[in-house]
């Protein structure tokens, strides 16, 4: 158990929510292709907290708008905060490849590759994830919990306070939270943070209503704290990707567990009626998400996994979801076949 917690009021990033706001606003817009207002919300961004991704999302927006002087310039600023994270050096490449500098271009191309080899197959492997995740209509079957046992559970470690990264504890869930820890003898405030809530609208729009509870006549957001503990070089190599094949940026060497983290596993996924927390119970890494669609078609032996690094977990999903995407998700007539020998609970 997490014996050492950050206390309640010293390291709340407060400010982390509007920046938040502004980030995802910009991120909005930007798919909208509504640019300049994206571009407007990433400087706001920006102006409370300077991160990497912000300016790479910035350097995508500039880029949308054939601006590709601005775009350079955050790029090399995220790469310059962050020079580990292979999709910089793939988006300069771009920028430079537009801008007409090919030269360069390849270079940063290389260097994403260096960093990471399958960047090389990265538009195989993002269609891989999307036609099975497609064809996977049920999704249910992927949420109920991850099967890698192995993980350290990376998808339990933040950067920033839990409530900036979406998850919250509703009202049924906290009441068993709160049974959960009385019954074990273990102080709240060791587990559970709250952020006061006076009707801030970007709070409003990040935050579904259901979330915001009131207690002794004041309105409060609740989400798991935040250990101190943290992650060594050799687990931080071994970061799996996101389903986008994207890096898990928030999974660096700043991020904390979560308080409720047990070792590798989660206190109080069984507490009450709901499993899980919403926001945990939706994520999956690529690597879980693979797991997952093995496990539902039946396909593996879990022991032939036992005594894998996550390293090799990472590598042996990788070629999976590519075998499954090439050879089973992207062929009408196997699916059609399998259905009809009585895989399609497991198929549809
Ligand atoms: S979803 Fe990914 S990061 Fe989270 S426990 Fe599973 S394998 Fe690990
Ligand atoms: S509540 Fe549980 S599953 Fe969610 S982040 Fe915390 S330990 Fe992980």
């Amino acid at each position: 158990m997490n014996s050492r917690l950050i206390s309640r009021e010293d390291k709340r990033d407060d400010r982390g929510m509007e920046e938040k706001y502004f980030h995802s606003m910009g991120a909005f817009l930007c798919d909208e292709g509504r640019l300049d207002e994206a571009i407007d919300f990433f400087c706001r961004a920006l102006a409370l907290k300077e991160e990497p991704y912000t300016h790479y999302h910035l350097s995508l927006a500039y880029t949308g708008k054939m601006e590709f002087e601005e775009a350079l310039r955050e790029i090399s600023r995220a790469i310059e905060m962050n020079p580990s994270v292979p999709e910089y050096y793939l988006q300069r490449s771009h920028i430079r490849y537009l801008g007409g500098d090919k030269d360069k271009a390849s270079t940063d191309y290389e260097k994403a590759c260096e960093i990471d080899g399958n960047c090389r197959r990265i538009e195989e492997i993002k269609r891989g994830a999307e036609l099975i995740e497609a064809q996977l209509k049920d999704r249910s079957i992927l949420e109920a919990s991850c099967p890698v046992v192995s993980c350290p559970a990376y998808c339990c470690h933040f950067s920033g306070d839990l409530v900036r990264h979406g998850v919250h504890i509703g009202p049924w869930k906290l009441r068993a939270i709160r049974a959960f820890l009385k019954e074990n003898g273990l102080p709240e405030e060791d587990f559970i943070d709250r952020l006061p809530y006076s009707g801030e609208e970007h709070i409003q729009r990040l935050v579904p209503p259901n979330y915001i509870l009131r207690e002794q006549g004041q309105q409060f957001i609740y989400y798991p704290k935040r250990g101190d503990e943290t992650m060594n070089e050799a687990l931080l190599k071994d970061l799996p990707k996101g389903t986008d094949y994207r890096t898990l940026v928030w999974i660096a060497d700043n991020a904390r567990p979560c308080a409720f983290l047990n070792e590798k596993r989660c206190m109080i996924y069984n507490a009450g009626d709901e499993n899980g927390l919403e926001a945990c119970k939706q994520f999956l890494c690529l690597t879980g998400f693979v797991f997952a669609t093995i496990n539902h078609l039946k396909i593996i032996d879990e022991r032939t996994l036992n005594g894998k690094t996550m390293g090799e977990l990472n590598s042996i999903a990788l070629e999976a979801l590519l075998i499954l995407s090439r050879g089973v998700y992207d062929n009408e007539e196997l699916i059609s076949f399998l259905q009809h020998r009585g895989f399609k609970a497991r198929m549809a």
